[in-house]
């Protein structure tokens, strides 16, 4: 496995133990909570003041519900370490984060570069959302690195980008976009949902602003939809402000679960991690696999900057398939036990979906060769998930 905080000083402090009890002290303060050793759900919106003068000199600790209440304020606060950024703002899921992070940092008559990898719904943000308040979106191929400076305008305000790319799992090389981005003054945005900031750092190779779509590993379990913005020194006042403004606010049951996911995200992420590899490299030696997108192995195109860059995997990964009809890619589904057939991903479970990005690319052509499944490798042993794959594999041999 990749370790660059060997090579990297600044990654140091991320060295395992340091980030395992992190992961257990931060936003915690049991003193302050009765000697509960987790920080309670807290619903409000009054927060009364003893006087006028504390009324109006905003002398409390918090003023009102939407402006801050404990239980957001802690699981804010972990993040906000773990991320490395100046400031996090929750918001009700991943999209939201996307879209907040986007409307923080443009105006109208501003001009975007989105790379053409990006989450799907993110992309329809741009032709509406954006589109609708005059910002013009151009995509991008995710492989250009320098060469985005051949794409910027005079009025290009922001490069949105996302390593791995949805269901493609193409690896940007972040550090070359940044550093064209920084030449030019503009804005630079990342989706880490997949690494996570315990695999992937963005604001350390100088991002300004990183997106998480906490519904997938913060949460951890399949019941939770959340976003998380991390900024750095520079966006920070403008996105806390764009969220204020907005009026954006999650509930306190769910700022709750994302801190109790985040008790045993390294430890989740771990087996997902080894599970997933242990799954990738079986399929990559399966008959009916044409090839495995997953760019911690050696063989995928990403991986040197997967080596770079990242210090570990997460759970998700795609598979080509050689040339079959969709029925036997169907029956290959359908026949899967322990993989569900599902949406969204990070959960306990393992999951499976059909895709086929040429429907949707617009920058780039996506043509693999082949039908297209994207894997969720959940907590299961990973050898009955093999043998649901062998089976499933039957099922699709016996289809054609
Ligand atoms: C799931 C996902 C999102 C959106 O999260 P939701 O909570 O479902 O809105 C954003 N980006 C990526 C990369 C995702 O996988």
């Amino acid at each position: 496995m990749a370790k660059n905080s060997a090579s990297d000083g600044s990654n140091a402090r991320w060295e395992n133990q340091e980030v395992d009890t992190r992961l257990v002290t931060l936003g915690r303060d049991p003193a302050r909570f009765d000697g509960f050793v987790n920080t309670p759900v807290v619903r409000g919106s009054t927060v009364l003041s003893p006087t006028v003068a504390d009324l109006e000199g905003h002398t409390g600790r918090y003023s009102y519900g939407r402006r801050g209440n404990p239980t957001l304020e802690g699981i804010e606060a972990a993040l906000a370490a773990l991320d490395g950024g100046t400031g996090v703002v929750l918001t009700p899921s991943g999209l939201s984060a996307c879209s907040l992070a986007l409307l923080s940092c443009l105006r109208a008559g501003d001009h975007l570069l989105m790379t053409d990898s990006v989450y799907q719904p993110t992309r329809r943000v741009c032709a509406t959302v954006l589109k609708g308040f005059g910002i013009e979106t151009t995509f991008y191929d995710p492989l250009v690195g320098g060469g985005i400076a051949a794409l910027l305008r005079p009025n290009t305000g922001a490069i949105f980008m996302e390593s791995p790319g949805s269901q493609s799992f193409e690896m940007q090389d972040v550090p070359a976009i940044v550093a064209v981005a920084k030449a030019h003054g503009v804005t630079t945005l990342i989706d880490n949902t997949w690494a996570t900031p315990l695999y992937y750092r963005p604001h350390e190779q100088g991002v300004d602003l990183a997106i998480q779509a906490g519904t997938k590993y913060l949460g951890g379990h399949s019941d939770l939809n959340l976003g998380v913005i991390s900024a750095n020194e520079a966006l920070w006042p403008r996105l806390k402000a764009m969220h204020g403004d907005l009026g954006i606010t999650v509930a306190p049951e769910d700022a709750f679960l994302a801190a109790r996911g985040l008790r045993t995200l390294k430890v989740r992420l771990e087996r997902h991690q080894s599970s997933a590899l242990t799954i990738a490299s079986w399929l990559a030696g399966r008959p009916e696999v044409l090839k495995v997108l997953h760019p911690a192995l050696p063989s995928d195109p990403g991986h040197a900057i997967w080596r770079r860059d990242f210090s570990g995997a997460s759970g998700l990964f795609s598979i080509i398939l050689k040339p079959v009809p969709k029925a036997g890619v169907d029956a290959l589904l359908d026949s899967l036990k322990l993989f569900g057939l599902g949406y969204s991903w990070g959960g306990f479970e393992s999951l499976a979906i059909p895709f086929d990005c040429a429907s949707y690319r617009t920058a780039t052509a996506w043509a693999p060769g082949g039908p297209g499944v994207r894997l969720h490798i959940g907590l299961e042993d990973p050898e009955d998930l093999i043998a649901d794959l062998t089976q499933g594999f039957a099922a699709l041999q016996a289809a054609c």
